[in-house]
């Protein structure tokens, strides 16, 4: 685990000089899978592994970026009107910088190096990850404050606009507002969210299958496109409904004769999902980690069934994951076709959990999957220190 002496010392025998040292953290979602882009609700948590960020003014009005982890220097002219992307990990630095000067912010010409303990395309947002710690890197050198939800949303928008992904509020969100030993429930309609504690005794495990089908972001689209004609056919019957968000079960049953039969399951999924997160909240409050676990399964199953996101290794994953001693819950995360299953387990029994599952997944699936143990960790920051040179 990298910390801010060694990444101030990094800086300096690779820049020389002084560094602000920014931190921003990884995330995982406990539950709410597909609800963000239907205006519904998601809980995530920040986790206990950051992407670090050391950065110094520079005299030029150019960044120079250097990642430790992919051992690659790029470099970047901020006053060229022309800045475009450049298909690769230093678009998520450029992105933010674009976005937060097209805000108004003096984003000076800088020397940023990128250490990350998140792994990369492991499902656990290191992209949101060097996206906050690079964005509170430069408004820091610029001497800017921006409120978290803000910042946010520009990491967001550098993220969907200038790299090209699209993604939804989620992971920037919870890095920047992420609390130790808390998930976080969030409306991803009007940005509000709760800090909710999570019972003690309780671990996080994050098992990647290791499988990542190409399929999965042309799937993601037509999932959003099924959303939205269920919104449209729905709206005939429910004037003002915006999202799925704004339908019950009840009402969508009533109503079911007028979705296509695929449409309708989608919808089930979004709508039972966004009460399962709010379901889950309660559970969470009254420290009752075996409903909290039985709503997991039923995402799964809900993802698998009416969502159809899941994957055979996902499926292999979960259900191996559900046999062993000392878990509450597991389910799949993230977009799908592949990625990753969190799962909430009992903490004297999380690394005995993960050599088991470890090895009753490989010899199922021939795969050799990485499961780590993460705990619920404070949200991205500043950290004050040395003085660096403004
Ligand atoms: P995830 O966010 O789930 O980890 P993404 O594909 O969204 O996966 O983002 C991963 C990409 O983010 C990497 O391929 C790389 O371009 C960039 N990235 C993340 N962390 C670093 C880092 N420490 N150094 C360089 N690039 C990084
Ligand atoms: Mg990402």
């Amino acid at each position: 685990m990298t910390d801010a002496a060694q990444i101030r010392d990094r800086f300096r025998s690779v820049f020389g000089g002084a560094a602000l040292i920014c931190r921003a953290p990884g995330r995982i979602n406990l539950i709410g899978e597909h609800t963000d882009y239907n205006d519904g609700f998601v809980m995530p948590a920040a986790i206990d592994a950051s992407c670090w960020v050391a950065a110094a003014r520079r005299n030029e009005h150019r960044l120079v970026v250097a990642s430790e982890n992919l051992r690659e220097q790029c470099e970047f002219d901020l006053s060229a009107a022309s800045l475009r992307p450049a298909g690769k990990w230093s678009d998520y630095v450029a992105g933010v910088a674009v976005v937060l000067a097209s805000e108004g912010v003096r984003v000076p010409g800088a020397s940023l190096l990128v250490s990350s303990d998140v792994p990369m395309g492991a499902g656990l947002s290191s992209s949101a990850a060097l996206e906050v710690a690079a964005g509170l890197a430069l408004t820091g050198l610029a001497r800017e404050r921006i409120p978290p939800g803000r910042l946010a949303r520009i990491c967001q928008r550098a993220e969907n606009e200038f790299v090209g992904t699209r993604c939804g509020i989620m992971d920037q969100f919870a890095s920047l507002h992420g609390r130790e030993g808390h998930a976080l429930l969030l409306d991803c309609r009007s940005f509000e969210y709760e800090t909710i504690r999570l019972p003690q005794g309780a671990s996080i495990v994050v098992c990647d299958t290791r499988v990542k089908h190409a399929h999965a972001a042309g799937e993601y689209n037509r999932r959003r496109t099924e959303c939205e004609e269920a919104v449209e056919t729905l709206s005939a019957a429910l004037p003002g409904i915006r999202a799925l968000r704004d339908v019950t079960l009840a009402r969508l049953r009533q109503h079911q004769q007028m979705l296509r039969e695929v449409v309708f399951r989608r919808a089930r999924h979004v709508v039972s999902e966004n009460d399962r997160a709010i379901a889950a909240t309660r559970a969470l409050r009254e420290g009752d980690l075996r409903t909290f676990g039985a709503l997991m399964q039923q995402s799964h199953a809900s993802l698998r069934d009416d969502y159809e996101v899941s994957s055979p290794e996902l499926d292999a994953m979960t259900s191996i994951a559900l046999e062993q001693p000392g878990v509450y819950g597991a389910r799949m995360t993230g977009g799908g076709f592949g990625g990753c299953v969190v799962a909430l387990v009992d903490e004297g029994r999380a690394h005995e959990f993960s050599t088991r599952l470890a090895a009753a997944y490989e010899s199922a699936v021939h795969l050799r999957p990485a499961i780590r143990v993460c705990s619920a960790g404070g949200g991205a920051e500043q950290i004050a220190g040395e003085a660096w040179q403004a």
